[in-house]
């Protein structure tokens, strides 16, 4: 028998529709490329979606077409983001941090129709416009007064583009499972894979993040994304925050600025911002360097890569802010796991509570997790043993687009495998140790690469840490630690060593320290220890 509820689809225009009748006044704030502070309501964000959407229509796009953005956090990217979600169309955004090869991979694989695209990337799209000829107009995201001269074929100006249009439109009514968007994986080997989440896994996602003990969202919040619209949707902000009515914040293209963040956060008494570590780590060394205390901000949710407990001290002593870690990944829209403390954690001391901050934290209703050894036997959670981590649930992948039937990352009980190594505690917090690929095999046992290296950025003389396995005759595979040294630190090898002395296992200790000017990241921010391998791979050890 079933029940008798209305069934209404989960689809992201009911987000729009209820934060424009509820939260009408509430405000967006961005800073764009044609303004350095530009001010609206959400009413005005909505009656320009709908005017967006006519002009959509009007191009002659149907139900399932692609559409790519490139751009900043702004409101135009934010308009995009619902008008083409709302529409039916399925908003594909592009990280204009990938390579060239792989921008042109995706836009080609996805078969985008227009490119929404922010004037300050219009360089970047003219380089590579040959190769993606199959685009068949580009919309530059400004205004007429601001539109740059341009090689790009058939390209408009945003302002002109909606100007004309009527502000009314009726948002359609579709089945839930339709696409909403679709994200690429960053790919360090291989091509990006294309994840394409539906507005009903959006929608649900965006459910799980406003909660409590996830990023306690409410509408007296003010939220300040540093982490990209153009990167797993800014981890659901969009709609989340919208869905409680909290003001929103976007830095637009200084997102890499310490100074204009700490201005933002303070001018605008922001709440709550989210992004990964080494966006924080700019924003502590700008308040260190110039005096400054975040007198308004009063937590952050920092994920894409683990969390040193260094960052959460530092937040917590200099500035009285909270550090909510977040696991996740593209694949899983992406929150997965948010380590706030739990019922009976009243009694922590400060170092106790640090420490499970720390841990990549507990499963949110919503994802299902377990670790498994090689043989695909699921492990115990005591904390101390480790295997691969599996997850399942609604917003979590189900295949890759146009690479159906192909994922090797899904098991055949329908599981979907991470590429992380972890161990969750007998509480269910779970703990990265490492990704599958970037394990230390020493002796047949595993190094985390992720605990040494924390434990490294907790010395002041560290600025940045990544340890990787080089080859060993005895061992297979021994630590080497990779420091970027504090500005004006004059740390040396056998400091570092002594520091790592008593905090962690014996043989955990990498058996050399180099110090580097660079560290290279991902396009996603993540250290890439790919490149670092390929550069220290004949590194002769001591023996
Ligand atoms: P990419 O596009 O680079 O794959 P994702 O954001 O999808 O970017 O990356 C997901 C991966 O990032 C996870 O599988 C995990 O390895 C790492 N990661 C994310 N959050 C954390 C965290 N809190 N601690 C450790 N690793 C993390």
């Amino acid at each position: 028998m079933q029940g008798l509820m209305i069934h209404d689809e989960l689809l992201i225009s009911t987000i729009l529709r209820h934060a424009d009748r509820n939260f009408g006044d509430q405000e967006i704030v961005s800073v764009t490329a044609d303004n350095p502070l530009h001010r609206y309501t959400y009413k005005d964000c909505f009656r320009r979606a709908r005017q967006l959407a006519n002009a959509l229509r009007r191009l002659g796009l149907e139900r399932g077409d692609r559409v790519a953005t490139m751009a900043w956090n702004d409101y135009r990217h934010l308009e995009t983001y619902y008008a083409l979600t709302g529409s039916g169309y399925v908003c594909h955004t592009v990280n204009p941090r990938l390579f060239p090869e792989q921008i042109v991979f995706i836009i080609n694989h996805a078969e985008d129709r227009w490119i929404f695209v922010d004037v300050l990337m219009v360089p970047l799209l003219e380089k590579i416009a040959a190769q993606i000829s199959g685009v068949e107009g580009f919309v530059i995201m400004t205004d007429e007064k601001h539109m740059p001269e341009t090689s790009l074929k058939n390209a408009v100006c945003y302002e002109a583009l909606i100007g004309g249009e009527s502000d009314e439109f009726a948002w359609p009514v579709f089945d839930e499972r339709s696409a909403s968007i679709l994200c690429y994986t960053s790919g360090t080997t291989g091509d990006p894979k294309g994840v394409l989440y539906d507005h009903r896994s959006t929608v649900l996602h965006a459910y799980a993040a406003v909660a409590p003990d996830v990023m306690r969202l409410s509408s007296t919040d003010c939220v300040l994304p540093v982490v990209p619209l153009f990167h797993v949707n800014a981890w659901g902000i969009p709609f989340a925050a919208l869905m409680v009515g909290s003001k929103l914040v976007f830095p637009g293209p200084k997102m890499g600025d310490g100074e204009t963040l700490y201005q933002l956060l303070e001018q605008e008494e922001v709440s709550l911002a989210l992004g990964v570590p080494t966006v924080w780590l700019a924003l502590l060394q700008y308040t260190t360097k110039a005096g400054k205390k975040l007198n308004k901000l009063n937590r952050t949710v920092i994920g894409g890569a683990a969390v040193p407990e260094s960052m959460i001290r530092a937040f917590r002593d200099k500035h009285d802010v909270v550090v909510i870690q977040g696991w996740g990944m593209t694949e899983m829209s992406p929150l997965g796991t948010v380590s706030t403390p739990k019922f009976g954690m009243e009694s922590l001391t400060p170092d106790q509570l640090v420490a499970v901050r720390a841990k990549a934290g507990r499963g949110i209703y919503g994802v299902e997790m377990r670790i498994v050894n090689d043989e695909g036997v699921e492990l115990p959670w005591d904390g101390v043993a480790y295997g691969s981590l599996q997850v399942r649930g609604p917003w979590i992948c189900s295949g890759y687009f146009k690479l159906e039937g192909k994922s090797e990352a899904h098991t055949a009980d329908g599981w979907f495998d991470t590429g992380d190594v972890a161990t969750i505690d007998k509480q269910g917090y779970m703990a990265i140790t490492d990704r599958t690929k970037d394990v230390i095999k020493s002796g047949g046992e595993w190094i985390s690469s992720i605990d040494v290296e924390n434990t490294a950025m907790g010395h002041e003389g560290v600025s940045e840490a990544a340890v990787i396995g080089v080859p060993h005759p005895k061992w297979t595979e021994r630590p080497l630690l990779i420091i970027i040294r504090a500005e004006g630190a004059d740390l040396d090898r056998a400091q570092m060593l002594a520091w790592l002395e008593g905090k962690i296992a014996k043989w955990w200790i990498p058996d050399d320290v180099v110090f580097v000017d660079e560290i290279p990241h991902t396009a996603t921010g993540k250290i890439k220890k790919i490149e670092l391998r390929k550069q220290f791979k004949d590194y002769q050890l001591p023996s």
